[in-house]
């Protein structure tokens, strides 16, 4: 059979890595031009890390990413509210929760693929199925025809568009910046996050000198972003204390910040016909779930498992592959909506009443995350 891959992110790289080559001719299209170092900081989790671990991908990341000891909550100006140890996870989990730039992880799942045809600078205009077959056009106007099309093309999914045009992500009225820094000489051993009024600074360490940052502002959606997106960090944050103003301070204009609106999808069939969606482009998360990327790799893995053993009835190897992971990314999605909501206070006495109860209440969210990796 012969199965066509839209994107190859962290999703599309891996459901390459997973699928019996004997079984599949697997062609895997990328819009970039070249494979070149993409995104940002990354926490990769035990869930994700299972799964490379049993793909023999773990190895290619040995000594790449960083283990972090701890979550640091703080106010604005760096008082801390609550410490919270990852030891007791990571012991349970006989492995470490892992911080590194997702080009990285990316890096180490291409450095295992094989046998895939891959076609860089190429994206897709039309699908068209019938019970036997998928034509896709690309966007050469080359046509080709494949048993299987799987969209792992991310929150904005072209894939998505053409076989359910009335879904859209849903745009959040949140506005983040994502860059990298060394302006703290040694970094911390765990990671920080500090919330504001409306606003959140999180830094993640991914080497001993090296930070990732994740930060945010309540924003209308719909106005233009590209414009002074610095001068908009630089503005924002220029009241946070702790580690903020050196990290401020070193941001110049060549410094490349990711910048959108935080998006999610949801929506209610990930399939049609023989063409299924997997990863953001199904269920994009919330940012605070930190599980976008081991979630890519379990449906990769889930998908795989499914059609390795079995293709004579797709739509019922879509319907359960779908059922199963949305009932395991249910929880997930509704506990980062939460903390999510509790992050972005734009009240000034709900912040207070949050920091208060972050400070003072008994943490749950350890015992959470545990149940939810023994689930995996
Ligand atoms: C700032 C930020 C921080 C994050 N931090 C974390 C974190 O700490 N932990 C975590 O687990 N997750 C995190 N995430 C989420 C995580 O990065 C995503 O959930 C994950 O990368 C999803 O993988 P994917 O393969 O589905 O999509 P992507 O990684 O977005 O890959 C999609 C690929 O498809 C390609 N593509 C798009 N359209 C087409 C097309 N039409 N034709 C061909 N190719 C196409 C794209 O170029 C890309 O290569 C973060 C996200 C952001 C924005």
């Amino acid at each position: 059979m012969n199965i066509l891959i839209i994107g190859g992110g962290i999703a599309g790289v891996s459901l390459a890595n997973f699928l019996d080559k004997e079984k599949f001719a697997v062609t895997l299209i990328e819009q970039a031009k070249e494979w070149k170092p993409v995104g940002y900081v990354i926490g990769l989790w035990y869930n994700g890390i299972k799964i490379l671990q049993k793909h023999q991908i773990y190895e290619a990341l040995a000594g790449k990413g960083v283990v972090n000891a701890y979550q640091q909550t703080t106010n604005k100006t760096g008082n801390t509210l609550r410490k919270t140890s990852f030891e007791k996870l990571n012991q349970k989990f006989g492995v470490g929760v892992q911080f590194m730039h997702r080009a990285t992880l990316h890096e180490a799942l291409l450095s295992k693929m094989q046998n895939v045809t891959v076609k860089l600078n190429t994206n897709i205009t039309a699908l068209l199925q019938n019970k036997e077959k998928v034509e896709v056009t690309f966007s050469d106007n080359s046509t080709t025809q494949f048993d299987i099309v799987v969209g792992a093309d991310g929150v904005n999914s072209k894939t998505r568009q053409l076989i359910y045009p009335e879904t859209a992500p849903i745009v959040h009225e949140v506005e983040f910046f994502s860059f990298l820094t060394d302006a703290i000489a040694t970094a911390p051993e765990g990671n920080i996050e500090m919330f504001g009024i409306g606003k959140f600074f999180g830094i993640y360490p991914y080497s001993k000198t090296a930070c990732g940052v994740y930060c945010a502002i309540n924003r209308q959606p719909n106005t233009t972003l590209k414009q002074a997106v610095l001068e908009r960090v630089k503005e924002n944050f220029k009241d946070f204390g702790g580690h903020i103003p050196a990290i401020l301070a070193k941001l110049t204009p060549e410094t490349s910040i990711v910048n959108d609106y935080v998006k999610e999808v949801e929506i209610p069939i990930w399939h049609q016909g023989r063409v299924v969606l997997i990863g953001d482009a199904a269920h994009a998360l919330l940012p605070t779930t930190g599980q976008g990327v081991a979630a890519a790799i379990e449906d990769a893995s889930n998908l795989a498992c499914s059609l390795n053993e079995n293709t004579s009835d797709l739509n019922s190897i879509f319907q359960e592959f779908t059922a199963k992971r949305k009932a395991k990314l249910k929880d997930i999605r509704k506990q980062s909506r939460f903390v999510h909501a509790l992050m972005m206070s734009k009240s000034a006495i709900l912040a207070s009443i949050r920091n208060l109860a972050v400070r003072f209440s008994p943490s749950n969210s350890i015992k959470k995350l545990e149940t939810f990796f023994d689930q995996a």
